[in-house]
Parts: C-alpha cells; sequence; structure tokens
C-alpha cells in the first residue's frame, strides 16, 4: 500500500511528529472499532470542556468559548452515535490507550500552570484527532467514514484553535509556545511503540512517525 500521508489539512503545527503508515492500516483494518472509540472521544471531550469550565467557574471569557464547544463536541457524538446505531453496533467500553492519561500526568499542579496545561493537554489531543480524522477522511475505504471524517474536519481544526486562543490570552504567545514544545513532546512519546495487537488501535493509539 502506497500512501502519501502529506494531505496539508493533515499537517498541524501543534503535532511534534506526523502519524505513520502503520497507524493508518491499523485504523482502516478494524474501522468499526475505531468509530466506537471516536464516539467516546467526543464524549470525553465535551467532558473536559465542562471541566474546565466548572474548574474556573468566574472566568467568562473561558465560559463564553467551551459552553458552544462542549454542546459542539456533544453533537459529533450524537452524529457518531447515529451511525453506531444504524450499523448496528452498541458503544461498548473500550480500554483506553495509555495516551490520555500520558497527557494529563504532564499537567503541572499549581496554578497558573496547572491552566495553561490544560489547555494545551486538550489541544493537543483536538489538534491529533483532528490529523488522524483527515487520514481517515482520506483514505478510509468505506465512502460512509470517508464523509463522516471530512464532515468533522473543519469543527476540530476549530476546537485546537480554540484552546490556542485561550492560552494566548491568558499566557502571551512566547510562554504557550515555549511549554507547547514540551507538551507535543509528550505527546509524540506516548504515541512512540508499536501496536501490541490489532484490537488495541484506537484514534489515539500509538503510530507516529520519528525523525
Ligand atoms: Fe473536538
Amino acid at each position: 500500500m502506497t500512501l502519501v500521508l502529506e494531505n496539508p489539512t493533515a499537517r498541524v503545527k501543534w503535532l511534534a511528529a506526523p502519524s505513520s503508515v502503520s497507524w493508518l492500516e491499523q485504523a482502516n483494518g478494524l474501522p468499526e472499532l475505531v468509530l466506537i472509540d471516536h464516539a467516546h472521544c467526543e464524549r470525553k471531550a465535551a467532558g473536559v470542556a465542562l471541566q474546565l469550565m466548572f474548574r474556573y467557574p468566574s472566568d467568562e471569557g473561558l465560559g463564553a468559548l467551551l459552553s458552544p464547544l462542549a454542546r459542539e463536541e456533544l453533537e459529533h457524538f450524537e452524529l457518531v452515535l447515529g451511525l453506531l446505531q444504524r450499523r448496528g453496533m452498541a458503544l461498548r467500553p473500550l480500554p483506553a490507550p495509555v495516551y490520555g492519561a500520558s497527557l494529563t500526568a504532564a499537567v503541572r499542579k499549581g496554578e497558573p500552570e496547572r491552566m495553561l496545561d490544560s489547555f494545551l493537554v486538550a489541544g493537543l489531543i483536538e489538534a491529533r484527532s483532528h490529523e488522524r480524522m483527515a487520514l481517515l477522511a482520506a483514505h478510509s475505504p468505506d465512502p460512509e467514514l470517508r464523509a463522516l471524517y471530512g464532515e468533522l474536519l473543519a469543527s476540530e481544526a476549530r476546537h485546537f484553535g480554540l484552546y490556542w486562543c485561550l492560552c494566548e490570552e491568558r499566557f502571551g504567545r512566547e510562554a504557550t509556545v515555549a511549554r507547547l514544545e514540551e507538551l507535543a513532546a509528550v505527546e509524540v512519546e506516548a504515541l512512540s511503540g508499536e501496536l501490541a495487537n490489532p484490537d488495541a488501535v484506537r484514534m489515539h493509539s500509538v503510530g507516529v512517525v520519528l525523525r
């Protein structure tokens, strides 16, 4: 299988390394598993947005951006859930890859560092989702999945842009870029290595090209 991964929509400045062809092949090998995981990702992304609003309840600017974000993530969840149901598939629980936990572990405990790190981690997850959805939108053998991922792409790009804005407004560009570089390295580390078995493929399972 020869693939060109330099899809322009997949090139995102947040990410320190691009996803590998192996990840794409593994994902295309078990598309329904990735779809179930994707539904969980949208549900969790809505949860993260709400969690941040609850953690900083008096920050109006934060609420103004995160409330519509949470709603949009839930709309995506419903969209994916609808497709699962049409295909007679249950939203069964899946063991999550270590990805999320590795990133959360890198969030510093004290404020305001915790806020910056939380925004950057949320943005990195969105950026990786966007990059991988762009690959699936271009290369999934299933036309319905290509259409679904294609439809979600534009909003995913807005999502990491939004987290970028929250960081820049509050912490300035220089501090944001410096910390982003560190966390982007953690993100790539979390995606490094070989997949243990095909059933472990997820939207955020291992598979990056290290330079
Ligand atoms: Fe999103």
